[in-house]
């Protein structure tokens, strides 16, 4: 599918999205967080869920894990314009709870997949432990993170979410690391090398439902 067709899916995508009522958290959301970036990205970072600053702007990724994640992707030479940042539910959980798993479920039904599918990024990276469990169940974030998988013709590769590496210099350290390894892979478009034997998959990519 030509990019020039997956424009304006993404934008009707987010404009049914702004008004989704699909679960409960619609109803204490201030800002639906569809996600940014180009319908282009070869690139795509799922986190978990929106946080305040996010929740007021509508945007993924504003506050400080936000700028640390822009460090982040400097150190390669990219920057935000580049890459593709969204999150497994779009809406705020009440006080910075984890989502539920039914809440999980319809984002992901609804949006989620689509939104996979639209872009077709060439890595998918999950950010920290909820992220990698809806996209790569079966794993740890400390035993995944910096290396990579392959899923429905998807290349993953799990990092530690920027939240820690603000909690603790180890994983601050972690998210260097497995940034320099990001950059070679992209440099080498290299093929995956590991993958899990619950996640082998033959299913094609563009497949739009249930890809997770
Ligand atoms: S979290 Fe997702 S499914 Fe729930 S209301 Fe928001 S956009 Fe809709």
């Amino acid at each position: 599918m030509s990019k020039e067709s997956s424009q304006p899916r993404l934008e009707l995508m987010v404009s049914e999205m702004l008004s989704c009522q699909a679960c409960p958290l619609s109803s204490d959301r201030t800002n639906v967080v569809p996600g940014t970036g180009p319908v282009d990205a070869e690139i795509m970072f799922i986190g978990e869920a929106p946080g305040a600053n996010e929740d007021i702007k509508g945007e993924p990724f504003v506050g400080q894990s936000g700028k640390l994640l822009d460090n982040l992707l400097s150190s390669i030479e990219l920057d935000r314009d580049s890459v593709y940042i969204t999150n497994t539910v779009k809406c705020r959980p009440p006080n910075n709870r984890d989502p539920l798993p039914s809440e999980l479920d319809i984002c992901q039904d609804h949006w989620l997949d689509a939104q996979i599918a639209i872009i077709e990024p060439k890595i998918i990276i999950p950010l920290g432990r909820h992220a990698l469990n809806r996209i790569l169940p079966g794993t740890t974030i400390g035993k995944s993170h910096g290396q990579t998988f392959s899923k429905l013709g998807f290349t993953i590769f799990p990092i530690y979410h920027p939240a820690a590496g603000l909690r603790q210099i180890r994983y601050k350290q972690l998210l260097v690391e497995d940034f320099k390894t990001l950059k070679t892979l992209l440099g080498n478009k290299r093929e995956p090398t590991e993958e899990p034997k619950s996640h082998h998959i033959t299913a094609k990519k563009n497949q739009q439902i249930n890809l997770f």
